[in-house]
């Protein structure tokens, strides 16, 4: 009889899991992932990988960072969970103390919820109630082409990208698009918002502001963005900025609506928000938003909420957290990054191989001069050869990606930088093989 040790975690995951985004006829089994510490990861055949994603823009302070983990041990002893129907307690009063410091000033109110597709769906639903609530028929949505906000139904109708979300096409809320503005079209993009808010009662305007993450980090004009909330303010159409990825640091910034002069209305945080130990999520609201629901009707109130709303462990993680964002070390680093990755644009822009590079706080892309799809095997390739020498990234298509966590150091983003250079070195060997399939 098999005895449980002698078989991997690899083939035992085959056995009952289904895992996200993947094919199983045609993707590899999972590799077992055994530990995470500060920048590195380790498989279970003991090979350590550099984090250069931060598991999905999590783990921004690096993973099991000791200053969270020692926070929710001792919160895990006290006051594990409780209804936060009607109870508070004071991981969530304090976070929301913390977190009101770091936002952008408008922000008032917190709503919480457990992962970004649902930080997205309370911003839409708030701002369709805020409408509702006014008595004001507006019910259509306005977002980006190949936004990306999240897999439930209204995150998924407000995102732009078909190889999610072909199947569902159709059956969700109605929403226009628009084309992002990246400077030399700001006043074309201003005008389509012109057209259609002539046409049509927008409700909100929900946006990834400055880098979509999931569109392969496609960058854009804050002073085109700008342009965009200052005449949805003035048409009473709701901002909401999806700060999922971009939020905590990685523009540069505290959020990426920093860089702006108009602020969104509505902001959903969640990725680095609990620095990569627990899921969660937060939608911000101005006092203006919140003021929409106070009232003495019963029906004016927001009836949202998911079960471990506002949970205390991850509230514990989320308040530590924002401490290591705001503190002088992280914000050195995240400074000391966004140089490094400066200087690795302008030289690695030179090689004969990339089409374009781009940069913005911590996040650094580039674009392989080919032509080949999305999800094909050239993009399966790129991911294994970075895995063999030893650097964890995630190419999306063409584009290959950096956002590592903040502590990372310079010898170990000089690896990656250097695998990534190699690669470009070796690309005919990929492409010869990608051809042919
Ligand atoms: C990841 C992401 C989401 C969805 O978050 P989940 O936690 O995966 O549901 C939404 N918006 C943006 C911009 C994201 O990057």
């Amino acid at each position: 009889m098999e005895t449980v040790k002698e078989i991997s975690l690899s083939e035992r995951d085959g056995r009952h899991i289904w895992h996200p985004l993947t094919q199983h006829k045609t993707h590899g089994s999972a590799l077992g992932i055994t530990k995470a510490q500060g920048v590195y990861l380790t498989d279970e055949n003991g090979k350590s990988y550099i984090d250069g994603i931060s598991s999905w823009y999590t783990a921004m302070y690096g993973h099991c960072n000791p200053q969270v983990t020692d926070a929710v041990t001792r919160q895990m002893t006290r006051l594990d969970h409780v209804v936060f129907s009607g109870f508070t307690h004071e991981p969530a009063v304090n976070l929301s103390e913390e977190l009101i410091s770091v936002l952008p000033d408008n922000q008032d109110k917190l709503f919480f919820s457990d992962n970004g597709s649902t930080a997205v769906e309370v911003g839409v639903k708030i701002a369709l109630q805020y409408h509702h609530n006014q008595g004001q028929k507006r019910r259509v949505l306005l977002a980006f082409e190949e936004g990306f906000h999240g897999d439930t139904f209204g995150a998924m109708s407000v995102s732009g990208l078909d190889v999610y979300n072909g199947p569902f096409s159709g059956m969700g809320l109605e929403v226009l698009r628009l084309p992002v503005p990246v400077g030399d079209n700001n006043e074309k993009v201003l005008e389509r918002l012109r057209e259609l808010a002539g046409s049509y009662d927008i409700a909100a305007f929900i946006f990834e502001p400055l880098v979509q993450g999931a569109a392969a980090m496609k960058m854009h004009d804050a002073r085109g963005l700008d342009a965009l909330i200052a005449f949805c303010r003035a048409h009473g159409i709701i901002t909401i900025a999806d700060e999922v990825m971009t939020g905590f640091g990685k523009t540069g910034t505290f959020f990426a609506s920093d860089h702006l002069e108009n602020k969104p209305d509505i902001i959903c945080m969640s990725k680095a928000l609990t620095a990569g130990l627990m899921p969660m999520a937060v939608t911000s609201t101005t006092k203006e938003i919140f003021d929409g629901f106070y009232s003495d009707e019963l029906s004016k109130g927001f009836f949202h909420g998911h079960t471990y709303t506002a949970n205390p462990l991850a509230c514990t993680a989320a308040l530590e957290g924002v401490r290591l964002l705001k503190s002088d070390e992280i914000q050195r680093r995240i400074s000391e990054i966004s140089g490094w990755h400066e200087e690795f644009a302008r030289e690695i822009g030179e090689h004969p191989r990339v089409a374009s590079v781009r940069n913005k706080g911590v996040i650094f892309a580039l674009d392989i001069d080919i032509k080949i799809e999305r999800y094909g095997s050239f993009r399966d390739r790129l991911f294994h050869f970075f895995m063999n020498r030893g650097v964890f990234l995630r190419p999306l298509g063409k584009t290959i990606y950096i956002l590592a966590p903040y502590i990372i150091e310079k010898e170990e983003m000089d690896k990656i930088y250097a695998v990534i250079k190699d690669c470009l070195d070796h690309l005919d060997e990929f492409t010869a093989n990608t051809s042919r399939e």
